[in-house]
Formats: C-alpha cells, structure tokens, sequence
C-alpha cells in the first residue's frame, strides 16, 4: 500500500535530518511510501519508514518522529531485552505485577483481546461480502483506492479546518488524544461507498467537534444523510456563510 507525497527537500526538512545521529540513518532502509530515503526527512510525523534493527536485523516499520526522538535502532523486542538487564527496572517491574490490581487488569485484557480475536474473522468476512456483492469487486482490488482516498480527505479536512475554525470549532474546544476530534458528519467510509466527491466529504459543513470517546464508538457511522450533507454543501451552508 504505497502513497506519493509530493515532497521536495528544503531546508527545513533537512533540519529534521540533522536530528538523527549518524549511526541511525545507516539503518533506515526506506521510507514505506516506496521512496528511497534521501538527504532530508519529511516533516510529516506520522510518515513511516522502514529501518532494520542494529541487534538483530528485524526490518521493521517505524514512525520518522519516533527514531528522532527515541535516538535508537532497536527494535521492541530487543529494547525490551535491554531493558530488563536493568536492575531497578526489573526490581519495579516485578514489583507491579504481583500486585492484585496488576493480575486483575491482566486478566480482564486477556479476555477482551480473545473476544476481539473470535469477532474478527467474522466482520472481514462481512466486509469482503459486502464488497463483492454490492460493488462487484474485491476489497484487496481496492484497497489501494480507498487507503488513497481517506488519506486525501483527512488532509483536505484538515486545510477546511484551518480556513473555517471559528465555524467548525467555534468554542475553541482542544484537538487530540483524549480530547476533541475533528469528525466526519457523514462519513469518510460511507462516502468512498457512495463515490461522493473529495471536496464534498472535506468540506467545512461536514466537520463537526466531537470527544474522542464518541468518536471511537461512532466508528465508521453517519450521523446524517447523503441528501442532508448536499444540501448543507450546496443550499444551507452556501446561503448563509457565502461559500
Ligand atoms: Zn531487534
């Protein structure tokens, strides 16, 4: 699953480079959008890359941030390892997990994962159906597509965000983890299903301010029509704000 990003070295990306030691950047193999890893670094946080672990030669994917920010090579397993050879790191360690709360929690996650486990065959199966009945292809065929297409859509949200924040976020209500979301009133899935333009699904009467907790248990579910969000695009909205 490769995407382009058109990006072109300049001297702030390069900056972001000159924050990598040395010995790390021989280890950085590419980045996953299918580009060699040249002279700089995008300043895309969340852009993968590939980099192979200096102990045991995983090649694995990471995060750009994340390797400057940790400064190492290692991959989970191996940093882990490191680790424990740690004694006050093995000392705490081990203290937490006799405790009551620790087996409690342990034991509660154990089972939520093997629920999660059981379900999950069942909802690929769904959604593989789904798509070979109704759209008459396979989701591997199009998989591509829809990876594209989300991805252009939360960048787009994200540019109508910046020009109407006082409409979309006129409380000035907090972005980010545990905190707001910048949601989809009728949503992105929903909207690659329906063919539904680019422009439509990012446009600024689509975004809504949203905890994140309602945003996760809303999932991939519209909270308004097709024919509402074209009437917010193209009468509501337009005749009252002018755009
Ligand atoms: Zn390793």
């Amino acid at each position: 699953m490769f995407i382009l990003l058109n990006i072109k070295p300049g001297k702030d990306r390069r900056h972001y480079l000159a924050k990598i030691p040395e010995n790390i950047r021989n280890y950085i193999i590419k980045r996953i959008d299918g580009n060699l890893f040249h002279d700089y670094l995008p300043k895309n946080k969340s852009l993968k890359i590939l980099i192979r672990c200096s102990k045991c030669n995983l090649e694995r994917q990471s995060k750009a941030f994340d390797i400057i920010h940790k400064k190492s090579t290692l991959c989970s397993s191996c940093s882990q390892k490191e680790k424990w050879k740690e004694e006050d790191f093995r000392n705490k360690s081990i203290k937490t997990r006799k405790t009551e709360g620790y087996r409690n929690q342990m034991r509660e996650s154990v089972i939520k994962s093997e629920l999660w486990k059981e379900k999950q065959p069942i909802r690929k199966k769904s959604l593989k159906k789904y798509w070979e009945k109704i759209r008459g292809y396979k989701f591997e065929d199009i998989e591509d597509v829809w990876y594209i297409y989300r991805k252009t859509v939360y960048k787009m949200s994200g540019k109508s965000y910046k020009k109407f924040r006082n409409l979309i976020n006129p409380d000035n209500l907090p972005r980010g983890r545990n905190k707001y979301h910048l949601d989809h009133k009728f949503s992105v899935l929903e909207g690659f299903k329906n063919n539904i333009p680019l422009y439509i699904i990012s446009h600024s009467s689509n975004l809504q301010m949203l905890k994140e907790k309602d945003n996760i248990s809303k999932d991939f579910r519209c909270c308004i029509t097709k024919e509402d969000l074209f009437k917010e695009v193209f009468g509501t909205w337009r005749l009252s704000y002018g755009y």
